[in-house]
């Protein structure tokens, strides 16, 4: 890392040449991209893009998550001179990475948002780069899954950190909601419940629907690296799509979420069980429920900005 980059260097998501490098530009100034990666539409020459989905019309709770998107990108900022801390590679450097920006949607019309969230994320896909989405509340992943499946032609392994399994009955195929959408994707096939795993569940839910649950206090219990050895048993060589809900980690660590539940993860597990993922093959995933105006000290908007880009170094780990 120079230092001395930070005379000349200001806003590299508009100024970086090509898409590799990290960013030595003043962390507190500039343009706020996700890790300082460049702005673009057009994903030609981009292995894997980050983009917002800024919706949260569909929260049980406290609304907030529309603002995620935005103070994600501002907290990664902190992250960007120095290669991700642990992995023994850079994906910064070694792979083109990029922030698509946000979806547009009319905030008016909720009922229009899931395939508006469908087709952007498809957007991304068909220009043949993963997909990293930024919550936004968490009824956003049915939508994301629906585009990642419809392109690999089969269903997914889920891998949820989520205080809640969000596989609450639902068959109302016209409501939009952040605590039924698991439901409704394994009705629609879109996973392959033998495969997937929801770890950190600590609301009650009798029926599993035949996923994998690692309860919270199952975490505590056993550790981080047994679970991940779980996770990563359980899902085998499948492809997963991994959905990071921010309340999975107890509210002493993310308090600016809508629906927090106490006794969750602590930051250090959740991190040590993502890093332990290393070999899954992640097709895609999403950081949410990051809502800002829950938290004072930026503290969950930070885990936010470590489990996406721990989300981006599993995806490039298994393409190196
Ligand atoms: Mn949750
Ligand atoms: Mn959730």
């Amino acid at each position: 890392m120079a230092l001395a980059d930070a005379r000349t260097q200001v806003d590299t998501a508009l100024t970086r040449k090509g898409f590799k490098g990290l960013s030595n530009e003043n962390t507190f100034a500039g343009i706020t991209s996700f890790l300082r990666r460049r702005y673009t539409k057009d994903l030609s020459e981009v292995d894997v893009a980050v983009t917002g989905i800024p919706y949260d019309q569909s929260v049980t709770n406290r609304p907030g998550a529309r603002f995620g998107p935005r103070a994600i990108r501002e907290a990664s900022a902190l992250q960007a001179p120095d290669a991700p801390y642990g992995w023994g590679f850079d994906p910064m450097c070694e792979f083109a990475i990029a922030d698509y920006g946000d979806m547009a949607f009319d905030y008016a019309v909720p009922s229009d948002v899931p395939a508006a969230v469908e087709a952007h994320i498809g957007g991304i896909l068909d220009q043949n780069a993963g997909c990293i989405a930024l919550g936004g509340d968490h009824s956003i992943s049915l939508p994301c899954l629906r585009a990642h499946v419809a392109r690999l032609g089969s269903p997914v392994a889920l891998v949820q950190f989520d205080a809640h399994t969000d596989t609450w009955v639902d068959d109302d195929p016209t409501r939009v909601d952040h605590g039924t959408m698991f439901h409704k994707a394994v009705q629609e096939g879109l996973i392959d419940v033998k495969r997937s795993v929801q770890t950190g569940i600590r609301t009650e839910n009798p029926d599993t629907l035949g996923i994998t649950v690692i309860d919270a206090q199952e975490v505590h219990r056993a550790g981080p690296k047994e679970v991940a050895e779980r996770i990563l048993g359980t899902v085998g060589d499948a492809f997963a799509y991994v959905s990071f809900d921010i309340d999975v980690l107890d509210p002493g660590f993310a308090p600016g979420t809508g629906t927090p539940v106490w006794g969750g993860l602590a930051s250090w597990q959740a991190a040590a069980i993502l890093r332990d993922l290393a070999g899954l093959r992640v097709a895609g995933g999403d950081v949410v429920e990051v809502a800002p105006p829950f938290d004072p000290s930026g503290a969950t908007a930070i885990a936010g900005a470590h489990a996406a880009t721990e989300l981006i170094c599993l995806w490039c780990w298994v393409r190196r």
